[in-house]
């Protein structure tokens, strides 16, 4: 299988909260943006200058954390977020 179709057989449980939290005041004066090139569900986008971020397809990773910085990132809380058990 390739790298797609494994996360097309990842399941998610939606959190009504998101856990992580996209700070717009950082994001309107950030050059690099590397959310938009590190995050490999591709769940951030750009429209307009302004950084757009759906937290529901978020694999964990803890990638965009690295390499953000500043973001408020916390796991989903218990029950909730990504399952891999059937990836
Ligand atoms: Fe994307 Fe990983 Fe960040 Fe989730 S933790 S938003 S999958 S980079």
């Amino acid at each position: 299988l390739s790298v797609e179709d494994r996360l097309g057989l990842v399941s998610f449980v939606i959190d009504g909260e998101p856990h992580i939290i996209v700070k717009e005041k950082f994001c309107k004066d950030c050059e690099l943006k590397v959310c938009l090139k590190v995050c490999p569900a591709k769940l951030y986008e750009e429209e307009n200058g302004k950084i757009n971020f759906n937290y529901e397809g978020c694999l964990e990773c803890g990638t965009c954390r690295i390499a953000c910085g500043k973001l408020e990132w916390n796991y989903p809380r218990g029950g909730f977020g990504v399952n891999y058990q059937f990836g």
